[in-house]
């Protein structure tokens, strides 16, 4: 039998479980002990170095290989500054090193309360390059999620800017009295905040700090961010990334959605850095040689527009409602911006008709599935040649579909009783994800964490989908959105779909009414785009035409502005309440 050398140890190969048993035992006699595999086999280890991964190496390497790809970042008023990952690198040491001298330590959590900048992206960097937890604040939330969460989350100090200067005002009372406040501007005079005692300035903060940093060696689990969901149902819960679960996530994105990034191309981020980390792409743009155009708080169509034409701007994410602004302007202007070529689309069901939309003026979509508690990206839909060049039918029904997932992230469909469903396209279940880059439990939230993962240690994502034998996973609706009428389920993302194509209508919601007949029956409303006055008839024998008759709502009811959830998603729950108020 031929010899087997592991670590101080040599033994002969395993051949019974006897075998084991000695190698076991001699292990562990010894100072050495190997490591052995749930077979009770010895393992050989590879022999290379085991160095962490860290959000620091990634900036330092852009420093160094990418350095004159640039950081465009664009303020309230739509003045841009220029910067390159270059010249960023010794202001994010200069900040690590103001916020060592604040008394930060590894481990502690610094908020930030701000849209997408510079120094937004700067602080990503320094705070997690330093052993501490950035944890994003989403300006949108209501004020009791606001309270709640910087007191969850212990935060020590919080960064706001200009634009988020009106929330620290009226959020500051219910906040620790010992919490530290830095305005994300030049001047601390130039800030909106009122007097605050001890409120610091960014620049003056960075002023007298040097612009190199040895970046500290640490375990790459070491938590670097905070983000908590926005909390449609009951408090929001903490989802706490590590530094290798943010680097993995980094090159599994650069790696599904590689027409997104590389040298020369352009990614403006509509996705907010307050919100699940602009779904990555403040890591995975550095390290691939990518542009970054951040777009400030001027997120309305036009404004987008002039950004992306004027920058180049190469590619964009950002959810359907944003995506519906800009088009309207694309139809306004009869042309794209001159460089955008790819649309990266998620957070909640794209119709088809936006996709066929960009597709018409030359912009590719991708269709993309994610939650907060997995990085957030879990699925993306980058087609191959192939799937490209298929007839334009085909192709649509597949970017239709939430995409394939991304590299680390596995997916399982279950039934009513746990049990596994087939990937054949046509059975329905709850997805269940898995891998390094999803939430094993929340934030200091034992209840919460309880009950997130199933006994095989897989999260439970409460969305219903089905997935192809091509990998394409389609969402069909989250478990509480579903209508069920008479027995039979309904989607309530079909029926907005094909809603949406219908002339006239902006955004298009159906939820569920209580039924004596039926138990629920789809009710559907509409927010018609600015002018247009869709008639009910009309849309409702629209919708006969694709979907069977017990499937058509039956009514409508038009708002001026469907309620919108802090990241620009339809809020449901929101909805339901005003439609009860109205129905009562
Ligand atoms: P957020 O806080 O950003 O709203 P959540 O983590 O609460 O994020 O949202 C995740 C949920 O959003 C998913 O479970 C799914 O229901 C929905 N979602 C995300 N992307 C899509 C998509 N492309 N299509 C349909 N639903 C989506």
């Amino acid at each position: 039998m031929p010899a087997a050398r592991t670590t101080g140890i040599a033994v002969s190969a395993l051949s019974d479980e006897n075998d084991c048993k000695q190698v076991r035992r001699a292990g562990d006699a010894a100072a050495n002990v190997p490591p052995y595999d749930q077979g009770g086999n010895i393992v050989l280890n590879g022999l290379m170095m085991d160095r962490p991964l860290l959000i620091s190496s990634i900036i330092t390497y852009a420093a160094e290989v990418h350095g004159t790809a640039e950081l465009v970042s664009a303020d309230a008023q739509g003045h841009v500054t220029r910067s390159t990952y270059a010249e960023i690198l010794p202001r994010i040491s200069r900040l690590a090193h103001a916020l060592r001298t604040l008394g930060i330590r590894p481990g502690d959590r610094i908020a930030t309360l701000a849209f997408n900048n510079q120094r937004h992206f700067e602080l990503y960097y320094a705070i997690s390059g330093i052993g501490a937890v950035c944890h994003t604040i989403n300006p949108r939330l209501f004020p009791e999620q606001l309270a709640y969460i910087v007191k969850h989350a212990s935060d020590r100090v919080l960064f706001f800017d200009g634009v988020t200067a009106g929330i620290v005002r009226q959020m500051r009372a219910q906040w620790p009295a010992d919490l530290r406040y830095v305005a994300m501007e030049d001047e601390p005079s130039t800030s909106a905040i009122g007097d605050i005692p001890g409120l610091l300035c960014y620049e003056a903060l960075l002023a007298d700090h040097p612009p190199a940093m040895s970046w500290p060696e640490l375990d790459e689990k070491t938590a670097s961010g905070l983000c908590y969901t926005s909390g449609t149902t009951g408090e929001p819960k903490g989802a706490l990334y590590s530094h290798r679960s943010t680097l993995l996530h980094a090159f599994g994105l650069a790696m599904s959605a590689s027409k997104l990034h590389g040298q020369g191309k352009r990614l403006l981020p509509i996705v907010p850095l307050f919100h699940v980390n602009a779904w990555g792409t403040p890591y995975s743009a550095p390290l691939t040689g990518t542009s970054m155009i951040m777009p400030g708080p001027r997120l309305d169509g036009a404004s987008l527009f002039d950004l992306m034409d004027r920058e180049g701007v190469t590619g964009s994410l950002g959810v359907p409602t944003v995506w519906r602004g800009l088009l309207t302007e694309i139809e306004k202007r009869g042309r794209k911006p001159k460089d955008l070529t790819l649309a990266i689309i998620g957070g909640s069901a794209c119709p088809r008709s936006m996709i066929e939309a960009l597709e018409n003026v030359g912009v590719e979509v991708n269709h993309a599935w994610g939650m907060t508690e997995m990085s957030p990206v879990g699925t993306c839909g980058q087609l191959s040649p192939e799937q490209a060049a298929l007839p334009a039918e085909e192709k649509f029904a597949l970017q239709e579909t939430q995409g394939h997932r991304m590299y680390g992230v596995e997916l399982k469909l279950v039934g009513d009783r746990g049990e596994r469903l087939p990937h054949d396209g046509r059975a329905v279940g709850e997805l269940l994800i898995r891998g390094p880059t999803i939430a094993s439990g929340y934030f200091e939230n034992p209840e919460a964490s309880a009950k997130l993962l199933d006994s095989d240690g897989w999260l439970r994502t409460g969305d219903m989908a089905r997935i192809y034998p091509s990998g394409f996973m389609q969402i069909v609706d989250r478990t509480k959105d579903l209508i069920k009428s008479g027995g039979e389920w309904i989607s309530s993302v079909d029926l907005e779909n094909i809603a949406t194509a219908f002339p006239g209508v902006a955004i298009a919601a159906v939820i569920g009414i209580p039924d004596a007949k039926w138990d629920e029956r789809p009710l559907l409303v509409v927010q018609p785009v600015s002018g247009a006055t869709p008639s009910k008839e009309s849309l409702l024998a629209f919708m006969a035409t694709k979907i069977a008759k017990w499937q058509v709502p039956d009514d409508v009811v038009f708002m001026d502005s469907v309620p919108l959830t802090a990241t620009g998603k339809i809020s449901k729950l929101h909805l339901r309440e005003v439609i009860a108020r109205l129905r009562a």
